[in-house]
């Protein structure tokens, strides 16, 4: 890919960001109404054309692969081996998630409690990549399962099974859309506890995990995040046996807003505030039980967030001089536009004519999305090789939107979804416990790579995954 000239991959010239702008797949999961978009961006930078710019050169021109893991250390640790647990029995993880975290928020404001477990702990130094498409199902199920979407089949957060015509929503509970091996199953499957809350794909009964009462959320977005944060902690009052040995917590903030108002806006600031607050009250929470320096804490986000204000839009009724894209084809629009035209329609003829329309210079923004057999994707976003994907898909530049036709509405808010190569979709990764070197940075990686992270600190053995073997131990310090 040309990551030399490209800003969302160029490490080394993006120190903390200053994070850009403000919209949302929005989460419409159970109990959780969608909200109007009601900001209106008034700072429209040129280095947002030059970015969008560069992108379009990566996403056009790309070819060789982008987001490949690395742990080399950009600096060392100071332990050589992990402390010894003093008043656990066996090793706990906490993997907490909060959505649409992408990565620089935690220099928007004060965040002492996050900035705590950066300094006892490890982190990415430029963030955590998230799988393609960058959106909050696909992406949990892959920390989950260390499983690249079209292999643990939530390839969208809605989608049709084109052999059953069945469509598969965030409330969609079957475990046959849920494939792979999620970790709470891994841990049922030995003999350990598990609890989760809220997790995308952790209330689906899977094999040996049968999401027990007590230990398995039920969606209800009214719970408010302190009264997650506490029953997490209550668990600590167990007896040491009782004691899970894996908690995934999962918390809507900040994309909320990042969706609502765009990652610029004050309220985002507002927001990550309140999730270092939360940061503390887990980290207290576990001081005052004497198990804070035994837990192992994972903190992390499922993507980042961009503004996608102004005159971005790209509609599909302007290439109607080369195509006819009825809607009934169009499975998703933005930021992933998927489409599956009927079977008497040759999907590469599509492709040709769309293309032909978008590159003619006669399409509003037409050079800011380019659309492919899917089969025809670069590699690194490893989004072909499922049924589940329709045969079209079309990548469109940061920020930018497609619709079917001009509405004359212009909306301005915050969005992902984006190709994981962009540097506004990342999100964090901190790791803290007794098997995370303090202080210790490491190169980005892809959110696969956690699963194998987690079963190595528990020392139980996980599911092929698509994580690589070496990460965990690359990454951890070893075990006494
Ligand atoms: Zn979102």
């Amino acid at each position: 890919m040309a990551s030399d000239s490209l800003s969302i991959l160029t490490e080394n010239e993006h120190k903390p960001l200053p994070i850009s702008t403000p919209k949302r797949e929005q989460i419409d999961r159970p109990n959780s109404p969608s909200k109007p978009c009601s900001f209106i961006s008034l700072v429209i930078s040129s280095s947002v054309a030059l970015s969008a710019t560069i992108a379009l050169a990566f996403l056009f021109f790309s070819t060789s692969t982008a987001t490949s893991s690395s742990v080399n250390p950009v600096s060392t640790d100071h332990h050589s081996v992990s402390k010894s647990l003093s008043k656990l029995k066996r090793p706990v993880v906490i993997i907490v998630s909060f959505d649409g975290f992408r990565f620089g928020y935690q220099y928007k404001t004060d965040t002492p409690n996050i900035d705590r477990l950066i300094k006892n702990g490890t982190e990415t130094e430029l963030g955590l990549i998230p799988v393609f498409p960058t959106l909050t199902f696909p992406n949990h199920y892959s920390i989950a399962t260390g499983l690249y979407p079209t292999s643990h089949g939530i390839i969208n957060n809605k989608f049709t099974d084109p052999t059953t015509g069945e469509q598969f929503t965030l409330r969609s509970r079957e475990p046959k859309w849920w494939l792979g091996e999620p970790l709470w199953e891994t841990v049922a499957n030995h003999g350990l506890k598990a609890a989760t809350y809220f997790w995308p794909g952790s209330d689906v009964k899977k094999g040996s995990w049968i999401c027990p009462k007590d230990y398995c959320m039920l969606y209800n977005s009214s719970v408010t995040f302190e009264e997650r944060v506490d029953t997490v902690l209550n668990y600590f009052d167990l007896t040491s046996d009782e004691i899970p040995s894996l908690m995934a917590l999962y918390l809507e903030d900040p994309d909320s807003q990042g969706h609502e108002v765009g990652p610029d806006d004050p309220r985002v600031t507002e927001s990550v505030a309140n999730v270092d607050k939360l940061v503390g009250r887990l980290i207290t929470g576990l001081e005052k039980r004497g198990s804070f320096e035994d837990v192992h804490i994972i903190m992390v986000g499922d993507h980042g967030m961009v503004g996608t204000c102004d005159k971005k839009l790209i509609f599909l009724d302007d290439l109607l001089k080369w195509i006819d894209i009825p809607t009934e084809w169009v499975q998703s629009y933005t930021p992933l536009l998927a489409i599956r035209p009927p079977a008497n329609y040759s999907s590469a003829n599509v492709v040709a004519k769309m293309n032909k329309g978008l590159k003619s210079g006669n399409v509003t923004n037409g050079e800011y999305l380019r659309v492919y057999l899917k089969e025809d994707l670069p590699s690194r976003l490893h989004y072909s090789d499922s049924e589940r994907v329709p045969p079209i898909i079309g990548l469109v530049a940061e920020g930018f939107k497609i619709e079917q036709t001009n509405s004359g509405i212009q909306e301005c808010a915050g969005a992902h979804g984006y190709d994981n190569a962009y540097f506004s979709m990342r999100t964090i990764f901190i790791g803290h416990g007794p098997r995370f070197a303090r202080g210790k940075k490491i190169q980005s990686f892809e959110n696969v790579e956690i699963y194998n992270l987690v079963t190595k600190i528990l020392k139980i053995k996980g599911a092929s995954n698509n994580g690589t073997k070496s990460f965990a131990k690359d990454v951890l310090l070893p075990s006494r």
